[in-house]
């Protein structure tokens, strides 16, 4: 198909060039979207932040009152800050087979794939409707793809299957871990540093509850194994911890971040309860003792779900045709997948780039990915026709 390879460079230029770093409104891409979308007689539906700031949009392709398939993606991409580009991050630049540009892997790409095949799509006699769902905010933790999903089954209909088109190489993703972060606060009370004894150092308790942290970090690592992870466990980290005012201060402040990768089918509140329990028994009526406002909260501030495919729906052999491929691959990173399948439309991830490239400076697409994903959907079609 070079006239839809043609089409899917035009397009991804277009994308690159908003500037959609997820602390910005992705409104000027949507709108480009939704004309681009109105232009082929398609009409497109926002579910929009509160602000208005920024919206997804869903759209369908065929006939009506079936539920179809599902092409998702996320508009929104990483910051460029600190990065040092060989071209302009925002100016699609083709060079050696590639495709450079902010979101040309991670995942404009596969949005461009999807909006050139719009042609395509119309021109066949589906059975089956074929949806665009693009999100934001996938990258500051899958929070903006959540509202449209509340809406499918209601305002917009519930797909059948999605089509996560996060970078795999056009690999089949059946499996992804679910990362869960957790923000812990300690108040203690201040003191003159000669005075230990009047106050209440929140360093110290924040290093008795990290040291229950290590623990479970070592229980988890030789806890349950899933050898097609890397790691094969359900992984935990201590991420950031800030604390104290001055040199010869007790510390009053202490907060630390840490975070978990839980393997598909892993309760991450077990962890929860554990660590509130221990601060409960082995910090807080310590404290107390000296400061009766001492507290500490233990609070969890993001979640994405983790993710196995539906064995039942069967998108996992149907994906392995359409993508040529032979067997299916778990992953670390996390995606929009889990919260889809939550929400009750079984996903599968499959796109094109590799996620080496994502987040990177120089980020690139290579134009034979490009062409592999194109030919994926142009099978799709094929398939939503029969
Ligand atoms: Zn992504």
């Amino acid at each position: 198909m070079p006239d839809a390879t043609a089409t899917a460079k035009e397009l991804l230029a277009r994308l690159v060039a908003f500037d959609t770093v997820s602390a910005k409104s992705n409104i000027p891409l949507i709108q480009f979207v939704e004309d681009y979308l109105a232009g082929h007689g398609i009409a497109a539906q926002r579910v929009p932040t509160p602000d208005g700031q920024k919206a997804s949009l869903f759209a369908s392709i065929g006939p009506t009152g079936s539920p179809g398939l599902a092409l998702s993606g996320h508009t929104d991409v990483v910051p460029v800050a600190g990065q040092s580009w060989d071209s302009d991050p925002f100016t699609l630049t083709e060079r050696d087979g590639r495709l450079y540009g902010r979101g040309s892997c991670d995942m404009k790409g596969y949005l461009a794939c999807a909006l050139a095949m719009v042609p395509e799509f119309k021109r066949r006699r589906l059975q089956l409707p074929i949806h665009l769902a693009f999100s934001y905010d996938e990258e500051v933790g899958c929070t903006g793809v959540r509202p449209m999903i509340a809406e499918l089954g209601k305002r917009l209909p519930l797909p059948r299957l999605v089509f996560v088109g996060e970078p795999t190489e056009m690999g089949v993703v059946d499996a992804h871990k679910g990362p869960v972060r957790w923000r812990v606060e300690l108040t203690g009370r201040a003191a003159h540093s000669s005075m230990p004894h009047l106050g209440v150092n929140a360093i110290a308790y924040a290093t008795r509850l990290i040291g229950e942290l290590l623990l479970m970090e070592e229980e988890l690592k030789a806890g349950d194994q899933d050898p097609r992870f890397d790691p094969p466990f359900t992984s935990l980290q201590i991420t950031q911890i800030e604390g104290g005012t001055a040199s010869n201060v007790v510390p009053v402040p202490c907060w630390f971040g840490w975070e978990i990768r839980g393997l598909p089918g892993f309760d991450p509140m077990q962890l929860d309860r554990r660590l509130k329990a221990y601060a409960l028994t082995n910090c807080l009526p310590q404290m107390r003792r000296t400061a009766p406002e001492a507290a500490i909260t233990i609070a969890a501030t993001n979640q994405v779900p983790a993710y196995a495919a539906d064995v039942a729906s069967g998108i996992v052999p149907l994906t392995l045709k359409l993508a040529g491929q032979n067997k299916t691959n778990a992953v670390s990173y996390c995606t929009e997948a889990g919260l889809f399948q939550d929400g009750g439309a079984p996903a599968i991830v499959c796109g094109p780039g590799n996620i080496a490239q994502a987040h990177t400076a120089n980020e690139f697409l290579s134009l034979a990915e490009l062409e592999k994903c194109l030919s994926f959907l142009g099978r799709l079609a094929d398939w939503a026709e029969a």
